[in-house]
Parts: structure tokens; C-alpha cells; sequence
């Protein structure tokens, strides 16, 4: 029998990941939204409920709702969705608030309709999320929502997202200084050109920690972990960043950046207690300087968004 709703996890994702900028996404385990996605026999897209956040619930308005459109526009589905979102994701916290909504949409509505379209044109359709969010419909954290663990957007034109596995002991500690960051605006400030030096540090690094994730080598995800383009920049928008970078290394994490557009910064570490360490660490500074925060520790969310 055909079902007529389901009900979702939606994961938080970590965009970026210091030298993968706009093509390099993490999913992770401990946090993400929840959705109830409907069947129903009116046509459209309508959110019917919407807790935990203060976001609009009009269709066009929501990324779920300009998502699960896009794939409605995609197929001869007669019928129509209603939505339930239940935030748990900060929006605009720089884990992926709004890939988690348009992923988690389209991907349940897939579901509903028995899997007429592939995971690559699912991330096309939750892109579209994204360009509402953000005005660029970027890939990075749609793609590790839908596939799940580490994910590369080889290109985008034509789209190629390639997964890449994580090692097993591998685990992210996010805070979330409660500061506001607009995507937008983060991106406002970024230079539109670097130079060949620069270039060449970015991808030797860029393919250390994609070889790195694929060797289990921890050491060299950490070398890795650098960011000589957007990193620089964006950072003065995050009070207590550079003390923050210090102290994580100093608790024994691999490395660590800014997550997606911030204000959220990312450390990986192996191990749990390691990644713990490093959350102490993280409260800490921000203890000292003031400012409130959510702290996360995060197994690699192998799966993508799940049914539950
Ligand atoms: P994040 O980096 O956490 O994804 P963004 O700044 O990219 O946050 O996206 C948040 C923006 O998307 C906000 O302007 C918010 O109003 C809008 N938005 C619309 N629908 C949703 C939704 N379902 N979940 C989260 N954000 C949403």
C-alpha cells in the first residue's frame, strides 16, 4: 500500500569546511529539524504548521514550500503536500537551517510518490530552496542533507555531487555564538577574484583533506583544514573567532572554521571525548567574552535525511 505521510529527519549540515568553499558539505547526526510531510488531493504546496522558529509559513515564502514546488512543477503527480515543519535548526545559524527544510521536503515527497526521481535531481529541486534563502542556489548543504556523510559538488554546471566516505572515528563540535550573520551579507564581502597563489594553497589543501576523509588519515585532514580565501575575510564578522581557533587545537581538535556563512564555527576532532573537549573549549571563550551560544557535538550522519 501506498503511504499517504511520512514523517522525516532533517540533518544540520556544515557547508564549506574551511578550503572547499560552496562545494564541500558535512550532514550531521545530533541535530536537524523534523518534518511531517501529507498527501493530499488539492494541488500545491501548503505549510500547515511551523514550530520552533519564526519563519514565514507562506508557500513561496518558505524554502519547503519553493523546494517540494519545484518537484511538484518536475512530475504528473495530480495531487498536492501539505507540510509540518518542527525547527530545531536555528535559521540562519550557518548549519544549514534552510537546506535541512528543502531537503527534508523533497525528499519526503519522493518518498510519498515511490521514488520517480534520482538523488541528484532531488538536490536540484532543494537548490531552488536555497536560492530563496540565500539568492544563490548553492548545492553544499542540500547535497550532504540528501546523500548523507561528506559530499563534493565537482561541478555545477553540469551538476556532479561525489560522496566521499568518513572516517569512522570522525566528529564535529559547531557553536553557535548568538550573533546575526545574513548569508547574504557574508557574501557581500567576499572578493571576486584571488591569485594564483592563493589558488594553488586553496586546492593543495582542498585535496589533502578529500584524500585525508579517504584514508583515514586524521593527521592530514588536519593539515588540511585551511581556508586562505573566504575564511580571512568572514572571520571579522564572528567575535571571539581567533580565540576560539586557538583553544580547540589546544583540546586536542584536528582543525576548525567557519561553518557555512557563520556566525557558527566548526571543529573536527577524532573520537567523542576529544570532540567534547573541544566543546568545552568552544563554551569557554565565549563565556569570557559574553555572548550567548548552543554548542553541538555531531557524529558524520552517514544517511541523509530518514525517515523516523
Ligand atoms: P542557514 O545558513 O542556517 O541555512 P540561511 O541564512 O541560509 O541560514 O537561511 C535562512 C533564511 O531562509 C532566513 O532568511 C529564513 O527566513 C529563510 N527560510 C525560509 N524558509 C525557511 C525554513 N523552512 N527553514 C529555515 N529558513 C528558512
Amino acid at each position: 500500500m501506498t503511504k499517504e505521510e511520512i514523517k522525516v529527519f532533517c540533518p544540520a549540515t556544515i557547508a564549506n569546511i574551511s578550503c572547499g568553499f560552496d562545494v564541500l558539505g558535512v550532514a550531521l547526526d545530533s541535530v536537524g529539524d523534523e518534518m511531517i510531510v501529507r498527501k493530499v488531493s488539492e494541488k500545491g504546496v501548503r505549510i500547515t504548521k511551523l514550530e520552533g522558529q519564526d519563519l514565514p509559513m507562506e508557500t513561496l515564502k518558505n524554502v519547503a514550500g519553493v523546494a517540494g514546488i519545484e518537484l511538484l512543477a518536475n512530475s504528473d503527480y495530480e495531487g498536492g503536500f501539505e507540510i509540518e515543519i518542527y525547527k530545531k535548526i536555528k535559521a540562519g545559524s550557518g548549519i544549514g537551517s534552510s537546506a535541512a527544510s528543502s531537503a527534508g521536503a523533497v525528499w519526503a515527497m519522493n518518498e510519498l510518490l515511490e521514488k520517480p526521481f534520482s538523488q541528484l535531481q532531488l538536490v536540484k529541486f532543494a537548490m531552488e530552496g536555497e536560492r530563496l534563502a540565500s539568492g544563490v542556489a548553492h548545492a553544499d548543504n542540500v547535497a550532504p542533507a540528501l546523500f548523507g556523510g561528506f559530499t563534493l559538488v565537482r561541478s555545477y554546471d553540469p551538476l556532479d555531487i561525489v560522496t566521499i566516505p568518513a572516517p569512522i572515528a570522525l566528529y564535529a563540535t559547531v557553536i553557535h555564538p548568538q550573533i546575526e550573520v545574513k548569508t547574504s551579507d557574508s557574501r557581500k564581502i567576499l572578493k571576486t577574484s584571488i591569485t594564483m597563489e592563493t589558488g594553488i594553497k586553496q586546492w593543495g589543501n582542498l585535496g589533502g583533506l578529500i584524500a585525508g576523509l579517504f584514508k583515514e588519515d586524521y593527521e592530514l585532514i588536519g593539515r588540511s583544514l585551511v581556508d586562505h580565501i573566504v575564511e580571512p575575510i568572514r572571520s571579522i564578522l564572528i567575535p571571539g573567532f581567533d580565540e576560539v581557533k586557538k583553544a580547540v587545537v589546544q583540546a586536542g581538535a584536528l582543525g576548525s572554521g567557519i561553518s557555512g556563512s557563520g556566525p557558527s564555527i566548526f571543529a573536527l576532532s577524532e573520537g567523542a571525548s576529544t570532540a567534547q573537549n573541544v566543546a568545552v573549549a568552544m563554551r569557554g571563550v565565549y563565556e569570557n567574552i559574553g555572548i550567548d551560544y548552543e554548542v553541538h557535538v555531531s557524529k558524520v550522519n552517514v544517511d541523509g535525511v530518514r525517515e523516523l
